[in-house]
């Protein structure tokens, strides 16, 4: 009898040899160190076979899983930045105000009457929004507005 053919220790191995057959090729394993040696190969290549199916599933369990939680986070984390950008955006918006209110010259609202002649109300108006606008600032520097509220 020649070498055990690989197809046939696959059957053996998955007892689909008849069993004359099966004693034959077994008789034949024992006796022979190259058919001993395809047939522990065989024997770990269909127990690999069988661990890839488990595996496969697990790894695309895990790779369903953890990516797509660190691709949410991520873009989470983009949200909140870019909700702190905006906001620190407004925050440099109200500052520059306020630096404007507290720096800006009474008279620069002023405009000369020489040249535009019969807008003394507009200067007054200004004037006034302008004085107001320093006393509001004054009373909220010394903490008048709040004590009031
Ligand atoms: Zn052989």
């Amino acid at each position: 009898m020649s070498h055990v053919e690989k197809e046939v220790l696959e059957k053996l191995y998955r007892g689909e040899l008849p069993l004359d057959e099966q004693l034959e090729v077994l008789e034949h394993i024992s006796s022979c160190e190259y058919c001993a040696a395809a047939f522990a190969e065989v024997a770990e290549e269909m127990t690999l076979v069988k661990a890839p199916a488990n595996l496969k599933n697990s790894i695309m369990h895990q790779a369903g899983a953890l990516p797509v939680q660190l691709q949410t986070r991520k873009y989470a984390l983009s949200k909140n930045m870019q909700l702190m950008l905006y906001s620190m955006k407004i925050g440099a918006a109200v500052l520059c105000s306020i630096i404007m209110l507290f720096t800006m010259d009474a008279n620069m609202l002023h405009i000369p009457e020489t040249a535009l002649p019969g807008t003394t109300w507009l200067s007054d108006t200004a004037d006034k929004v302008t004085q107001s606008i320093h006393t509001f600032t004054d009373q909220f520097i010394h903490g008048e507005v709040i004590k009031n509220d």
